[in-house]
């Protein structure tokens, strides 16, 4: 059977699909924003989030509010207000030292996030490369 132009569209929207605009099994909504963002650029909106909400946690109807309620009015603000690569991860550009004691007075993000650590099926926890700048009342 021959493939016509239609069914080859429908399975790279397909690819791209499962490549990036779903989350994949255990990754974490901040791992998604992480890789959704990398890929397509932020919209304004909570789009990314709202669909990993959709697809992987369903039942997390108070996401949105609590990205929100924590700085995260899109999905880029989600990543540079609600939550930020955990400490490990940042590499010491400037230190002092201070009788034998560093002290860290510049870190610098990781450039790219290692693989997600995973999440159990439904949490809106971010994993352990990721840790929450402000913690609203009840997360
Ligand atoms: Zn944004
Ligand atoms: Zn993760």
């Amino acid at each position: 059977m021959e493939r016509s132009i239609s069914d080859e569209a429908e399975a790279y929207v397909r690819s791209l699909l499962d490549d990036w605009l779903v989350p994949h099994p255990g990754e974490c909504v901040a791992c998604f924003l992480d890789r959704a963002l990398e890929r397509s650029s932020c919209d304004g909106d909570l789009r990314f989030a709202e669909l990993y909400r959709d697809l992987a946690a369903p039942r997390a109807t108070a996401l949105l509010p609590r990205l929100r309620a924590a700085g995260g009015y899109c999905d880029c603000e989600v990543l540079s207000n609600a939550m930020q690569p955990a400490w490990h991860l940042w590499s010491t550009s400037r230190e002092l030292d201070l009788d034998g004691r560093s002290i860290v007075l510049e870190a610098e993000p990781p450039e790219a996030m290692p693989p997600c650590t995973g999440v159990r099926r439904g949490s809106t926890q971010p994993c352990r490369n990721w840790h929450r700048m402000r913690r609203p009342t009840r997360w």
